[in-house]
């Protein structure tokens, strides 16, 4: 039987019709602008997030630091950010080795925090208090919320954090991961979520299907910078449209079906809430990850499920993570909960 990988949608393959885009990709040399792909996907990139330019780079890690290194002057200056962020924890201390940064984590709901929380958060401003505090500079905000469970900022939301945050000079920055993924839940245009940063990009290689790659938007003032960090971290390319191909064919025919892989999660998680044992709100599944407790350890949990073929990623001593992507169909979904229930009736030690 096929496996069921609902460890991650970073695990998606390309399909047959994505290999065959890229190995018709028209190349050149992306450092010399002269890779007509990698062009016109940075070109697309910037109009469907509102901005006056994009830029390429190999992984959204990459759009991570580059636009902290872009808004942060190293020496302290603070971000503010959810506690369950990526850049808090998954990207190797980046933020404080690259830009100097330190973090202000904000505890939100799902990873959702709110313009209150944000104005509660900003230092002092009198000369005589500052000189204490590190100075509040970028406001980073992660669309969908991939540790908080999947979950969608509201444009309401997402406009009122802009505001306090411009109201006190501080600059923006936009974790679209998974923004896509939110396009779709929502109905709201990606330009409306992401015109408003100062910095915002998307990911390619997470739901919509690319091997690799990502690319971040900002004025054209802020991308030629960034095309500077590009170069110096070595994330400079050359025939790199042979992957832009894919990110193309990614947001021309992987963005639709998102919608598939939302009906899946949430089907996912209305059957672990019928499971004996298993702690799960099916309501606060909004897009493709699915976040619930287990009666036993939870890698314990995971390796159980993997011997009946079943992946799911174990993030916490109870608490596990299944993330729905292109490979993985209703009956996919269908067997993943038959194993969750085996190994649940027969007891994690026993496999
Ligand atoms: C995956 C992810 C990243 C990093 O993207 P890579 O392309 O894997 O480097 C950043 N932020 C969030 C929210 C993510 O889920």
């Amino acid at each position: 039987m096929t496996h069921v990988n609902l460890f991650s949608d970073t695990q998606t393959r390309p399909t047959a019709a994505m290999r065959r885009a890229m190995a018709e990709a028209e190349v050149g040399d992306e450092q010399r602008f002269e890779d007509p792909t990698t062009n016109r996907l940075q070109e697309r990139v910037a109009e469907l997030l509102g901005h006056e330019a994009a830029l390429f780079l190999p992984s959204g890690t990459m759009c991570n630091a580059i636009g902290f290194r872009l808004h942060v002057r190293p020496g302290g200056d603070e971000v503010i950010l959810d506690r369950t962020s990526h850049p808090v924890g998954a990207e190797a201390g980046g933020p404080a080795a690259i830009s100097g940064a330190t973090l202000h984590q904000l505890t939100g709901d799902g990873g959702v925090f709110t313009a209150a929380q944000v104005e509660a958060a900003l230092r002092p401003a009198e000369p005589g208090a500052a000189r204490y505090t590190p100075r509040s500079r970028l406001v980073s905000v992660e669309q969908t919320t991939n540790l908080g469970g999947g979950r969608v900022w509201g444009l309401g939301d997402v406009e009122a954090v802009l505001d306090v945050a411009r109201a006190a000079g501080l600059r923006t920055h936009l974790d679209g991961a998974r923004l896509m993924n939110a396009v779709v839940a929502s109905g709201v245009p990606a330009s409306d979520y992401a015109r408003g940063f100062d910095t915002a990009w998307v990911d390619f290689s997470k739901g919509l299907g690319a091997p690799i790659g990502a690319a971040l938007a900002g004025s054209a003032e802020l991308i030629d910078e960034a095309w500077r960090y590009k170069q110096m971290w070595g994330g400079a390319m050359r025939q790199s449209g042979v992957v832009a191909a894919a990110a193309l064919h990614g947001l021309d025919h992987h963005v639709a079906r998102l919608a598939e892989d939302h009906a899946n999660a949430t089907r996912l998680a209305e059957g672990l809430a019928e499971l004996p044992g298993i702690a799960i709100d099916p309501a606060a599944v909004e897009t493709n990850i699915v976040l619930f407790e287990v009666p036993e350890e939870a890698p314990a949990f995971c390796r159980a499920l993997a011997a009946d073929g079943v992946t799911m990623g174990a993030f916490g001593a109870r608490r596990v993570r299944a993330v729905t992507h292109l490979e993985v169909d209703g009956a996919g979904i269908e067997r993943a909960l038959a194993a969750a229930g085996r190994v649940l009736r027969e007891g994690a030690g026993s496999v």
